[in-house]
């Protein structure tokens, strides 16, 4: 039994739109779900992944108007690494990134940027046998678009702490990490030594990190978790995944999802994110909300 690496990334956006301008209308991914904060349900919850919405390739956003900009620090994820086929990729992110005003720097097979909130990310010719989960956007050709998720790098000062829940959950260690490797997908979670400055939980900054499980695995997962001293909610039933959550022992918070039902339980696959989707426990909401959600245009539904 193995979790089959990253499930989603959740982080947090000050502004949807420009949000939405960068994943969807600069790095090519699909806005594959427009919901609200299930914790909060005023606020918009994004979701970005590739065009079947797949768990793996899913980059989520909580949005706070308003809110400060946030710093990574000890206890929290501070890059997102991604998969890219080739050093071609590199050479065309550099490019696409630099005329849209980011700043990048290339790292022989890597390539690093901050998104408009100084959201870390890097670009990586990864060589895994997994399959690559693309978004299809007119400026961004397939085979240089990214693939999915490889790796979160974390801040952590003493992360042999977090050594025996992440061999709990099966997580194997591996020259470039500790790795969650299923039967299709893999993903790995990285330790650094943290900056000397706190980190500040805000807009540019990353919430938590979801591993996937098969459905029928996710409360052995969760047993495995209590086994090594970790404290996981109940399973709460997010309707497009089933999650339980718990802080690993460095600080960050993990999240195990369940692979399916997936995006596709409440609209079909070719209007995937047009519409404000509400789960049917928060729908009795909707007049109230609704209204209140500053509107976003998708601008790949714009393009077509
Ligand atoms: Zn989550």
């Amino acid at each position: 039994m193995k979790l089959e690496g990253i499930h989603h990334i959740t982080a947090i956006t000050e502004n949807a739109q420009r949000n939405v301008d960068f994943y969807a209308g600069v790095m090519g991914l699909r806005l594959v779900k427009k919901t609200v904060n299930q914790d909060s349900p005023t606020v918009y919850h994004l979701f970005f992944a590739d065009e079947e919405g797949d768990p793996g390739a899913d980059l989520t956003f909580f949005e706070y108007p308003g809110a400060a900009r946030g710093r990574a620090g000890e206890g929290m994820v501070h890059r997102i690494v991604w998969r890219v086929g080739a050093p071609e990729s590199l050479d065309f992110w550099e490019g696409r990134l630099g005329a849209h005003g980011i700043e990048t720097r290339r790292d022989g097979e890597r390539l690093h940027f901050a998104d408009p909130e100084g959201l870390d990310h890097e670009l990586l010719v990864a060589d895994v046998p997994d399959p690559p989960l693309i978004a299809d956007h007119p400026e961004v050709p397939r085979e240089l678009a990214l693939q999915g998720f490889h790796a979160v790098r974390a801040y952590a000062s003493a992360p042999e702490a977090s050594s025996a829940l992440l061999e709990a959950l099966e997580f194997e260690p591996t020259e470039e990490g500790w790795e969650a490797r299923g039967s299709e997908r893999g993903g790995l979670y990285v330790f650094d030594p943290p900056p000397a400055e706190r980190g500040v939980q805000g807009a540019g900054s990353v919430h938590h990190v979801a591993w996937a499980s098969t459905i029928e695995e996710h409360m052995q997962w969760r047993e495995k978790a209590i086994s090594a001293g970790a404290h996981p909610t109940p399973e709460i039933d997010r309707f497009y995944f089933k999650s339980i959550y718990f802080r690993e022992p460095s600080g960050v918070l993990f999240e195990i999802a369940t692979l399916g039902p997936g995006f596709t339980v409440d609209e079909p696959l070719e209007h995937l994110g047009e519409k404000l989707s509400l789960p049917p426990d928060f729908e009795h909401l909707r007049d109230e909300v609704e209204p209140n959600l500053r509107p976003v245009v998708n601008p790949r539904a714009a393009q077509t």
